[in-house]
């Protein structure tokens, strides 16, 4: 498989060369050249798979050329055979019409962990036959970052630096970054906010000083590998529900654009989804822009999901581009005129592309709670703030017609309740404990450097404990 870049300019590369590069060097995204196709056979041909078998058979077209498929089957089984739960994505029915995808059973409580445990697999993998090291630089305001860790702890290819604001992230959260104790996981605590660290992090991919030493690789959601990695959950959930006979209607709590285009991929692949709801924050600059077509920029709000709380979304311009025939001329046009001045209009060709499949609904404070207190008192479930925006789309969507009854509704529940446990006990009285696996977080000690707010303090820092030389 090939991908090319959303801006049409940088070289065309295989699956291992976009693993490693990330972002396009034309400032672009990488897409796969064009979308693979389960017919309605092969999709009834995957029942009864287990997660890492199904996961194999879904991410085989997106790697072919770069894995062998005994690779991809070893790589699968490691890294899903290892999580919380067998079923990995385990579906729970709260009323006839309402479920919850829980994609919170990997070692960090978030569904990011599904896509980046994989991405560390493949990081070592790619690494080991290019003779090259990797140094992962990252700036985190809490569930990225730990994921992160986890992924690439005691590799011995890969290394990474994580940037948090010191005092910043919540204890969980820090904690699940500061107690992982391997040699190639240092954690940064600078004295700024997450933008200074997210500010450090894109300069120094710009330093000549650290990119002539260091080979740099970024682990945020611009990195195609992790949204292929989503389009197996919804895959392996639609299946439960009778999929490919019936169709299957998706909430997702959404920040980057991440989680909803891995669901998009699977409907352009065959999945019979009827509709996916993008569900925002009060930072709401998709549904804006899914509602009317307005993709501007404005601040950024903190809420109770910090993890939805955005300004743009990085992964939209995945959409744009087919939206616009994948002219990647005219999309490095309009994304360099957003970029400039902050503004966009959306064509009337890609409104009408995403209204085919996308409704979007937004939830505020009130509304976010007021799910998580439904989702307690009527289908005994405690549920995290982010699921509970979801949550709240899904609800508010169906009530308007939007997604007919008789069709199951999805909500991706991304992180479990404990991780948020401040703001699940404000919502229904309970506060909930964190599971047994990871029960021990605070009893064991935890390892981090502070240092000041200044770029030069964490450039130095980075370039004076990097293993790594620039080897590739
Ligand atoms: C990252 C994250 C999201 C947003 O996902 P995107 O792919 O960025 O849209 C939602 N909920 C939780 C808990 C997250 O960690």
């Amino acid at each position: 498989m090939q991908y090319v870049s959303t801006r049409g300019r940088a070289p065309a590369l295989d699956f291992e060369g976009v693993t490693l590069a990330g972002l396009a060097n034309d400032g672009g995204l990488y897409v796969p050249a064009e979308w693979p196709q389960f017919s309605e056979a092969d999709i009834r041909d995957m029942r009864g798979l287990d997660y890492p078998d199904l996961a194999a058979r879904i991410i085989a077209p997106f790697v072919a050329g770069s894995l062998t498929e005994d690779e991809l089957t070893t790589i699968c089984h490691a890294v899903y055979g290892d999580f919380g739960h067998a079923a990995v994505a385990p579906l729970v029915q709260m009323d006839q019409q309402h479920w919850l995808l829980e994609l919170f059973h990997g070692p960090t409580l978030a569904f990011k962990d599904v896509a980046l445990q994989l991405l560390g697999h493949l990081f070592e993998l790619f690494l080991e036959r290019r003779d090259a090291r990797l140094t992962i630089v990252g700036a985190t305001s809490g569930d990225t970052g730990s994921a992160a860790i986890h992924a690439v702890a005691g590799g011995t290819r890969a290394e990474i630096f994580m940037l948090h604001p010191k005092g910043r992230v919540s204890e969980v959260q820090r904690r699940q970054m500061t107690t992982v104790r391997a040699p190639n996981v240092h954690n940064l605590a600078i004295d700024g906010s997450f933008d200074d660290a997210q500010a450090h992090v894109k300069r120094m991919f710009n330093d000549a000083d650290v990119t002539t030493t260091l080979n740099l690789g970024a682990v945020n959601s611009i990195n195609w590998a992790r949204l292929m990695a989503q389009v197996v959950y919804y895959f392996a959930s639609a299946l439960q529900l009778g999929a490919p006979d019936r169709k299957v209607a998706y909430s997702v709590p959404t920040g980057n654009f991440g989680d909803v285009f891995a669901g998009y991929v699977a409907a352009r692949m065959g999945l019979p989804i009827e509709r996916l709801i993008v569900a925002t924050n009060i930072n709401d600059i998709l549904h804006r822009a899914l509602s009317a077509g307005d993709y501007s920029a404005g601040g950024v709000t903190a809420t109770l999901t910090p993890s939805m709380d955005i300004q743009v979304s990085s992964n939209f311009e995945r959409l744009l581009f087919d939206g616009c025939g994948r002219d990647g001329a005219a999309m490095a046009a309009q994304m360099h005129a957003f970029e400039a001045s902050k503004v966009m209009q959306l064509t009337n060709a890609q409104r009408e592309a995403a209204s085919t499949l996308f409704t979007s609904a937004r939830a505020d404070q009130t509304e976010t709670a007021r799910a998580m207190q439904w989702a307690f008192r009527q289908a005994g479930q405690v549920i995290d703030p982010h699921t509970g925006v979801g949550l709240h789309a899904a609800q508010a969507v169906a009530a308007a017609g939007g997604v007919a009854p008789d069709v199951p509704l999805v909500t991706l529940a991304t992180a479990h309740p404990a991780k948020f446990n401040d703001a699940v006990e404000r919502a229904i009285g309970m506060r909930p404990s964190l599971p047994a696996r990871v029960g021990d977080l605070f009893g064991r000690e935890e390892s981090f450097t502070e240092l000041a707010g200044d770029y030069a303090a964490s450039r130095d820092y980075v370039l004076s404990h990097a293993a790594a030389s620039g080897a590739s």
